[in-house]
């Protein structure tokens, strides 16, 4: 059975790869609404990826991670275990039936698709 976390929802990071296409944006743009929604906190990637100590810290001081990609390509998968931290939950954009393109003409249902998908999620993990 999965253990349920104790956390509160500033205890909860969220990472986004934030690339440059439509998903990759999605995925910041989901990112953004679960922060806004209280789910957790957004935090920026390319801090990690620039070992930026602070922001290392304050990651690891974290008690659920959460992390969003567009596209198989796992950009921010790759970079949070590059630094050696465990992703807690997982979604890729691609994953959930939305195609990758360079249009970024956003469809704000896809944007709450993934975010509706993570807080779900989230949600139970902490027993909710
Ligand atoms: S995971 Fe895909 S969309 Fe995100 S930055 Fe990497 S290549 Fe771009």
């Amino acid at each position: 059975m999965e253990e349920r976390c104790l956390c509160e929802p500033n205890e909860i990071i969220i990472f986004s790869c934030a690339g440059s296409s439509n998903v990759g944006q999605i995925a910041n743009q989901a990112a953004i609404k679960l922060a806004q929604g209280g789910v957790g906190r957004y935090f920026c990637l390319a801090g990690i990826g620039g070992h930026v100590s602070g922001m290392i810290e304050s990651t690891k001081a974290g008690k659920m991670l959460i992390a969003i990609d567009g596209c198989p390509v796992a950009c921010g998968k790759k970079t949070l275990e590059h630094c050696g931290f465990n992703i807690d939950e997982y979604v890729q954009v691609t994953d959930l039936g939305i195609e990758k393109n360079h249009h970024f003409d956003l469809d704000p249902m896809h944007v709450g698709k993934v975010a509706d998908h993570l807080a779900a999620r989230i949600s139970k993990r902490r027993g909710g």
